[in-house]
């Protein structure tokens, strides 16, 4: 009735939501100076059916749809909209249902941001995977590794549709993406940014993290990290520790980190303080172990080896005998197996090998060989299970 009246004194008392597109929406343009200016600057932020107006913070569902429908859990993605102009960053976690520590920093950097001082907006979804959450695994229920199958289908397999409305719905409103990660299957990564270095606005963002550890690939085929940036969103990954535990130092150093990049794009006034620089590497190499049996390291996450040093012992529990492992070439253990129970051809030891920029040019154009970023995990991925890829 309210708005009955105002329409006949010509009052447009409509929702923003309901309002059509403003013509020619002006998203605040950041002039060349700002930090921001290579991502794209956030509009009206409408999302999700909801709209998340300027200085307020939501709670939004997202629902994949491939679930029975009435069962279907909703995942909840969270919005914080600032008032000022600046991009949006997106920060995703549980991509693989058993890689807690995301989850935790994505808690913590949400938890500390003031929405009336922010500038741009951060889109948070801590548990992308939550099926896989619930079950304490890295996949789908149909075993699938949702991180092969992005940007997805909406016609293919489940994992396909899933990877699609959660690329469509969520991502798409993405100025840049950070992917949190650990490591896969009983390995553990030290806290590292993977990044394609060839594109000037991930570069650009590699920058940010602190005193960080950068490693360049492209990564794997059809992950999210790989897809957004094909889709023109400037996105890297963020690994941290090791799957199925929550690990203080590696949380804090993950938080820190992110928050640390809003800073610098100018997003946030907390400014966080590192110690010296951490190197980046353009090129790294997986150790594979010869022979199954019992491996334990000689070396821990974050140390230099020389070529021919000692990495590690496989030790056969029936028949005693031992394989010694040594290190390829020098470099820093980037990641590594957690002691276990290991096969033959097990990815044990990853080496950044190269600091120099002349790694890069190497790589260009291919990512798949095991000194690219490609090899993050693929040996256990079971993609020889699913039909082809949608
Ligand atoms: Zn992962």
């Amino acid at each position: 009735m309210i708005w009955f009246a105002a329409a006949l004194l010509g009052i447009s008392l409509l929702p923003s939501a309901f309002a059509a597109d403003p013509p020619a929406a002006a998203p605040p343009e950041a002039d060349a100076a700002s930090p921001s200016a290579a991502f794209k600057q956030k509009g009206r932020l409408r999302l999700l059916g909801a709209e998340v107006a300027p200085g307020t913070r939501k709670r939004l569902n997202w629902t994949s749809g491939t679930p029975i429908e009435g069962f279907a859990v909703p995942v909840p993605v969270i919005v914080l909209n600032g008032t000022g102009p600046g991009p949006v960053i997106c920060l995703t976690g549980a991509v693989h249902g058993d890689e807690l520590n995301g989850i935790e920093v994505i808690r913590r950097v949400l938890d500390d941001i003031q929405v009336d001082e922010l500038n741009g907006a951060v889109i948070g979804v801590p548990i992308v995977n939550l099926q896989g959450f619930y079950r304490g695994t890295r996949y789908l229920p149909d075993r699938r590794d949702l991180n092969r199958y992005f940007p997805g289908n909406a016609k293919g397999s489940a994992a396909t549709r899933t990877a699609y409305s959660f690329f469509t719905e969520v991502i798409r409103h993405c100025s840049a993406l950070i992917d949190l990660h650990t490591g896969s299957l009983n390995r553990t990564n030290l806290p590292q940014v993977r990044a394609d270095l060839r594109t000037p606005a991930v570069a650009r963002m590699t920058q940010g993290f602190g005193a960080t550890v950068v490693l360049h690939g492209a990564g794997d085929a059809h992950s999210l990290r790989r897809a957004a940036n094909e889709a023109g969103i400037p996105s890297v990954t963020f690994e941290m520790g090791e799957p199925m535990r929550v690990q203080p130092e590696q949380v804090e150093h993950g938080a820190k980190a992110v928050e640390t990049l809003l800073y610098s794009l100018g997003m946030t006034k907390q400014r966080r303080y590192w110690g010296d620089p951490e190197a980046v590497y353009y090129a790294s190499k997986w150790v594979r172990v010869d022979h199954g049996g019992i491996l334990f390291s000689d070396v821990a996450l974050g140390e230099r080896v020389s070529e021919g040093e000692l990495l590690g012992v496989v030790t056969d529990p029936i028949s005693n005998q031992q394989h010694r492992i040594y290190a390829p070439k020098s470099g820093r253990i980037l990641g590594m197996a957690l002691n276990q129970v290991v096969l033959p051809g097990f990815a044990a030891y990853r080496i950044g090998t190269s600091t120099s920029k002349a790694g890069i040019q190497k790589d260009a154009g291919s990512s798949d060989d095991e000194t690219s970023d490609s090899s993050d995990d693929e040996e256990e991925a079971p993609a020889a299970e699913g039909p082809p890829r949608g």
